[in-house]
């Protein structure tokens, strides 16, 4: 019989919250080692093991003793509260080890296996106070120089983690939580959120949340954790609550489509429904003030999207002391492509030292600004010209700049498509591509879904897959719709993804999973095998 050495860590105490491993672990042992409480709290899982009780202060003769009698044959669990591994027996057992010269294949097999560290079991009972950068310190100064553990404190509040506070008081050593929340309070807010746990998962458990100043006014001890907020750190309805972030952005809102089913298709608001005239470019924006008036008498608000969202948005941004970041997708017009230097000027203006400014892809140029005034901003590119769009899972009409006249007559088209569905919440991006002639230049046939003017009138196609080493067109699906049929065809098949697509399903994914759309089939695209490589593979 070969011995085994077991370092066990059992969780915060109660039997729910140990590890599978760990329960079989003490059951397989013949020896138990370990702090009397410790046995104590397994005392349930034992069946006659040899039990070898030692008080808190006898680590290192604990650790010998086990090694001994693992050596001797034994399978002997050294069980520690939490994780073996923070501030437990585990580190102590290699050290005995290595004064031996014990190596893993010449010497007795060891096994440490994890528990619930009292950072995570007494973070559970709070809350969510960890969630970002997060370290634990140990206040007892028994084997560490206090003067470190301050040095130690300082940094971490300087950098603002949040920390966990093991050992933090016991009888004897009082002082030390005294000068730590000295330290602290050099750095946070006396308000900062702190909750205090006692005994997480035991008999007698103890949760309070408190503030840094008025942390001492509560009983801290031997069997206490103590978990100090971050900057961002609040407490909602009892709960202290650490966002995963600094920053949080937000964009315009995605405006909804305004118009009922039953309201469809009626001359007085869709009038890109009416037959089209041969009468010059000129005429257009007429019809489209027309729709705009009706869309406005159905919908007062329209025009002033997204307010109600924004403010929740930068209340809770508030509320957990983060940056707000403003994003919007900027561009010269649906089917203007040019920028004049104006509109160059105004987005670097608006962008400032902290704003980003990205070029996109998608005919869009990308702004990141940090802001609590959106609509200033807003103001401001619009009174550029520009046109602004929401980013994020939104539908965006990407058409081409038709480049003269004769495809100018596909332009209130694309307008009437951009009007109605741009800017919808889509379970995933989607790109709608109107190109105005054959040459279909600007890739309409690529996107998820395709439009091509040719002779008076359009080409459709379904489900490109835009990304990708496997990307591929959209399936050609209907050759000469009629101009009128356009636009409520289009609006169908988008209506039924947002009713039907899963959050998150590519319109590719699932024109292949309904396998119809409109009465369009789908149908198999040729693969070649390559695996869809993982961006940065
Ligand atoms: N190995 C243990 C830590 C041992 S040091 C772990 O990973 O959790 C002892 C300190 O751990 C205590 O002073 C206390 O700060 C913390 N602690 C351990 N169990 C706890 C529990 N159930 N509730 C609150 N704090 C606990």
């Amino acid at each position: 019989m070969t011995g085994k050495l077991l370092v066990i860590g059992f969780g915060p105490g109660s039997e729910d919250h140990m590890t599978k491993r760990a329960r079989e672990a003490i059951e397989e042992s013949d020896v138990i080692i370990g702090y009397k409480t410790y046995v104590d709290l397994i005392q349930d899982l034992l069946d006659g093991q040899q039990i070898v009780q030692t008080g808190m202060t006898e680590e290192v003769s604990r650790a010998q003793e086990a090694v001994r009698q693992a050596e001797e044959g034994k399978k002997v669990a050294v069980i520690s509260s939490g994780d073996a591994g923070v501030y437990g027996m585990a580190g102590l057992i290699y050290e005995v080890l290595v004064e031996k010269g014990w190596t893993e294949a010449s010497g007795v097999e060891v096994e440490v296996i994890p528990g619930i560290s009292a950072i995570n079991s007494c973070a559970s009972l709070l809350g969510a106070p960890v969630m970002h950068d997060a370290c634990t310190i140990s206040l007892s100064d028994h084997l560490t120089p206090w003067d470190l553990i301050a040095r130690r404190v300082e940094a971490a509040a300087a950098a603002d983690f949040v920390i966990a506070l093991y050992n933090p008081r016991s009888g004897r050593r009082t002082r030390q939580i005294v000068e730590t929340q000295k330290i602290l309070l050099k750095h946070r807010a006396p308000d900062t959120p702190v909750g205090i746990v006692k005994s997480a998962y035991r008999e007698r458990q103890r949760v309070v949340v408190t503030t840094l100043e008025k942390m001492l006014d509560h009983e801290i001890g031997m069997l206490t954790t103590v978990i100090i907020g971050n900057a961002t750190t609040r407490v909602y309805d009892g709960k202290m609550i650490t966002p995963r972030g600094y920053q949080r952005k937000y964009t315009l809102d995605a405006e909804e489509q305004k118009l009922k089913p039953h309201e469809r298709l009626k001359k007085e608001v869709e009038p890109w429904a009416l037959p089209q005239s041969d009468t010059a470019s000129s005429d257009k924006p007429d019809a489209y003030q027309l729709a705009e008036e009706a869309l406005q008498a159905i919908d007062p608000s329209r025009g002033t999207p997204g307010d109600h969202n924004t403010e929740q948005q930068q209340r809770a941004a508030a509320f957990f002391k983060q940056k707000a970041i403003f994003e919007v997708a900027v561009s010269p017009g649906l089917a203007n492509k040019k920028f004049t230097a104006a509109q160059m000027k105004v987005l670097a203006d608006v962008a400032g030292e902290e704003g980003e400014i990205e070029y996109t892809p998608h005919h869009q140029i990308l702004l990141r600004i940090p802001t609590e005034d959106p609509e200033q901003i807003r103001r401001r590119l619009e009174q550029e010209g520009l046109m602004l769009s929401p980013v994020g899972d939104v539908l965006q009409v990407k058409a081409c700049d038709f480049c003269d006249g004769e495809k100018a007559d596909s332009i209130p088209y694309a307008e009437a498509l951009h009007q109605r569905l741009g800017h919808l919440k889509v379970p995933k991006q989607l790109k709608i591509g109107f190109n105005g002639c054959a040459m279909a230049c600007y890739g309409a046939v690529k996107e998820d879904i395709g439009i091509v003017y040719r002779r008076g009138k359009f080409d459709l196609f379904l489900g490109g897959k835009t990304v990708g080493r496997n990307a591929h067109p959209g399936q050609p699906v209907a050759e000469g719709l009629e101009p009128e049929e356009l636009v409520p065809v289009i609006e169908r098949i988008v209506n039924r993804y947002v009713d039907e697509g899963f959050p998150n399903e590519r319109f590719h994914k699932f024109f292949k999973r309904v396998g119809e759309i409109e009465g369009f089939p789908y149908r198999e695209v040729p693969t070649i095998k390559i695996e869809n490589a993982v961006c940065g593979d």
